[in-house]
Parts: C-alpha cells; sequence; structure tokens
C-alpha cells in the first residue's frame, strides 16, 4: 500500500466543518461523490483548492437529486456562477441545507428562493403555480391548482400585495410543512 493521499488540509477540514453540518468523514465522502462525475476534471487533491465547477447537467443526474422536481431550481440557487455551474464549495453548500440535521429556519430561507423562479425576492401567483405543480407532479389540473394558489396566497399574503414577501412564506411554510419536504436530502 502506497501513502494515504491528502484530500484536504486539516485547515480546510475545520473550515468545512464551521461552515456545514458535516463531519470530515462526510465532507471525505462528497469529495468521492463529486469526483465521480468527472473524475478526469476533479483533482484528487483539493489542498490548493482548483478552481473546478462542474456543471447542472451532471450534478442533476445524481441519483439524490434525478427525482427531484426541483433540481434545476435547486443546482441554480447554489451555484455561485449564477449559471448552474457547482464548484465543490457550492456542492457541498448545497447538500448541507438539503441535509436532515440542517435547522428548518436554513431550510426555510433557502426553499423561498427554490421557489422565487424569477427571482424578484416575492412569491408572486406565477411562482406559487409552478411550485404547487411540481410538488403535486401533475396530479392537479390547472384549474385546481389555480385555486389553491389563490387561496394559499390569499390567506399567507399578510400586507395585501398579492404575493408573499419572506414574511409571508415563512408564516405559510409553519401552516404546510409538505413545501419544505422536496428539500430534505441523505447523501
Ligand atoms: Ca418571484
Amino acid at each position: 500500500m502506497g501513502n494515504k493521499q491528502t484530500i484536504f488540509t486539516d485547515e480546510q477540514f475545520e473550515a468545512y466543518q464551521d461552515c456545514t453540518f458535516f463531519t470530515r468523514k462526510e465532507i471525505l465522502r462528497l469529495h468521492a461523490r463529486y469526483r465521480e462525475l468527472a473524475p478526469h476534471l476533479v483533482p484528487m487533491d483539493y489542498t490548493n483548492e482548483p478552481d473546478i465547477k462542474l456543471p447542472m447537467a451532471l450534478i442533476i443526474s445524481m441519483p439524490e437529486l434525478q427525482e427531484n422536481p426541483f433540481r434545476n431550481r435547486i443546482v441554480e440557487t447554489f451555484s455561485e456562477d449564477g449559471e448552474g455551474n457547482l464548484s465543490f464549495n457550492d456542492f457541498v453548500d448545497m447538500f448541507s441545507v438539503l441535509c436532515e440535521t440542517a435547522p428548518r429556519e436554513l431550510k426555510t430561507i433557502y426553499a423561498f428562493k427554490i421557489y422565487d423562479f424569477n427571482v424578484d425576492n416575492f412569491i408572486c401567483k406565477e411562482d406559487m403555480e409552478k411550485t404547487l405543480t411540481k410538488l403535486t407532479k401533475g396530479e392537479l389540473t390547472p384549474e385546481e391548482v389555480n385555486l389553491v394558489c389563490d387561496k394559499a396566497i390569499e390567506e399567507a399574503d399578510l400586507d395585501g400585495d398579492s404575493k408573499l414577501s419572506f414574511a409571508d412564506f415563512e408564516n405559510m411554510i409553519s401552516k404546510a410543512p409538505d413545501f419544505l419536504s422536496t428539500f430534505h436530502i441523505r447523501i
């Protein structure tokens, strides 16, 4: 057996442990998962923080994400370049928020970003319709989606502007926990 390969320095491990909900072992597993998506691109040695990003198409092909109706929006939301490419740090941040130990408040912040399809910091009726259609996987007719969204907005929109601010959304989520159900992913 040869020498054990160094993947991260102790400082890097400590930084990941400070900023995520993962242990060292889990960080190593995430690195292995990231690397297996593109072994010719992603190096084993990350001690010099290589500037590598993987495209969305590769990330959403992972079994943990491929069935998730929000996979594209999830990846986009964590992509620092905004184009859906994920660096290893973006990748770790994404699975940290999605993991079961991440607090509900944090998941709510990201769920709001993910459901805000047109990225204007409000959940408008159109965002809500897209969200509900994805959540119910086409089980509701467009009329039913329309009706449910009208009712949800009417109930949650506390300042009467017909769209949901983050505060309105937080309030809605507390009564309808299903809205967070697609944001628990074990990797
Ligand atoms: Ca919006």
